[in-house]
């Protein structure tokens, strides 16, 4: 036989277990009921295959459970802090350093402390918490990502891309004073996973710079950034992700970051900035929200871990099987015919309920619809990212219709095997056959903040 590709596998063998409960279809029946037809509230017993996020689902190596044995649980000054904050300067960058019990701790702390009422921040699409940590803190969001990352079916590189015309536009009309901070994030999660180019970084810095205007990075993943940008673009494909991954932040004044996604562990966040009167004010305001400035409402294990995964989260051989697996199922899928999101992207593979469900009008949630669906035949959770996710009209208070309409299979990171991805394509294609048999759903409980974590539906009969 003529060998014309050679695969790629994973840099890493399993060394423990944990067993997964089968259930029958009348199980689930019973269980998407109880949960209001939301995922977000299903049991987690009840999931055969959970893709509901890559948040916190991580598995842990052998080198960061042995670093969670060596936790220094001190309330003050625990060694582990000092050890991520060697690395956090080593590999991000940033001399500053302010652990936080996860993402959205750091989004508020930074939202509190740099944003003033009347406030705007640009962005390259929201993010469900991170805009609304800067709503709360009296600043409007104003998406300033390119066209092409509101059309699915566009298969440009970097669909993260701010657009500058967008972005100068707004600086010019309510002034640079307004503007505490661009707000850029990569990959762009609600995107469907799209990264934005180091070319584009370079070009919004240069931009910001001529009006005065500081620049911040949602950093949660950053490193899958850098492994397309070395993928992707001219320049850096000899370089190491590491050295990516440094270039990239020393652009930005400051990041905040979510550590369950990157760095491999199941809680943590923090934020890094180069600004020490930023650092001091955030030092400072942690200990109101989250505990003392060298824990951050972690234990010291916690930090450890974090710590250790900076370290693995750069691997190469890593990132190519991780973003690897994904290429591979969302390839499946392509190959069917089933409608995703283009280019297939860097933690989850977005199904377009839009065309999906074509028959279902978007206030009858077809992406909440066709998650509920794929749990039904087989267990496979996954997450809304459309109407339900964008939630209302701060003013008006109609709902929001975003030009998206997605479901999100997100892939946490060295956990499931490529059968796992078998089942689930099987699961999809099953649901595509019938889609036409398939009715939406009615929102009967609408929670007030993040609705789609706890809204509940009942289907139209
Ligand atoms: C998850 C996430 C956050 C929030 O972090 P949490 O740890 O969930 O609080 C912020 N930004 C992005 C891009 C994320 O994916």
């Amino acid at each position: 036989m003529k060998i014309v590709k050679r695969s790629w596998a994973e840099p890493f063998k399993i060394k423990v277990i944990e067993h997964l409960k089968m259930t029958s279809k009348e199980d689930r029946l019973k269980a998407i009921k109880e949960a209001g037809y939301n995922t977000f509230l299903l049991k987690s017993q009840d999931v055969y295959i959970d893709l509901l996020t890559d948040s916190g689902t991580n598995a842990m190596s052998d080198y960061q459970w042995a670093g969670m044995m060596l936790g220094d649980e001190a309330y003050a000054g625990s060694k582990n802090y000092y050890y991520l904050e060697d690395n956090v300067k080593k590999y991000y960058g940033f001399k500053y350093l302010v652990p936080t019990h996860q993402g959205r701790g750091a989004e508020h702390l930074v939202s509190q402390i740099l944003i003033k009422k009347g406030d705007y921040i640009p962005g390259n699409m929201y993010f469900t918490t991170t805009r609304l940590h800067q709503e709360l803190a009296g600043g409007t969001f104003v998406d300033v990502i390119c066209d092409e990352a509101h059309n699915p079916d566009d298969t440009s590189p970097f669909k993260g891309n701010i657009d500058l015309n967008k972005l100068e536009t707004l600086i010019k009309e309510v002034g640079p004073k307004k503007i505490p901070y661009v707000s850029v994030a990569g990959p762009v999660n609600m995107a469907g996973g799209q990264p934005i180019s180091m070319q584009n970084i370079r070009d919004v810095k240069k931009l910001c710079d001529s009006y005065g205007v500081k620049i911040w990075l949602d950093a949660t993943r950053a490193v899958e950034n850098c492994y397309f940008v070395k993928m992707r673009e001219k320049g850096y494909e000899k370089k190491t992700i590491a050295e990516i991954l440094k270039e990239m932040c020393s652009y930005f004044e400051g990041i905040w970051v979510s550590a369950k996604k990157d760095l491999l562990v199941n809680i943590g966040g923090f934020m890094a900035t180069r600004n020490k009167k930023v650092f001091e004010e955030t030092r400072n305001l942690v200990v109101v929200y989250e505990g003392l400035h060298t824990y951050g409402g972690l234990a010291g294990r916690d930090l450890e871990a974090m710590a250790r995964g900076i370290e693995e989260m750069v691997n190469f051989d890593y990132l190519h099987s991780r973003i690897g697996q994904i290429e591979y199922f969302g390839n499946l899928l392509l190959k069917a015919k089933i409608p995703i999101v283009k280019p297939i992207g860097g933690h989850a593979v977005f199904l377009n309920a839009r065309k999906f469900l074509s028959h279902i009008p978007q206030d009858q949630f077809p992406a909440q619809t066709l998650c509920a669906e794929l749990y039904l035949d087989s267990g496979v959770r996954s997450m809304e990212r459309g109407i339900v996710s964008a939630g209302r009209d701060k003013v008006t208070g109609e709902h929001k219709f975003p030009k998206l309409e997605l479901v999100r299979l997100t892939f946490p990171r060295r956990v499931y095997t490529q059968a796992h991805l078998d089942v689930t394509f099987e699961s999809v294609a099953e649901v595509y056959n019938r889609r036409k048999k398939i009715k939406g759903l009615k929102m009967i409980y609408e929670p007030k903040y993040l609705r789609f974590f706890q809204a509940r539906f009942v289907p139209i009969k």
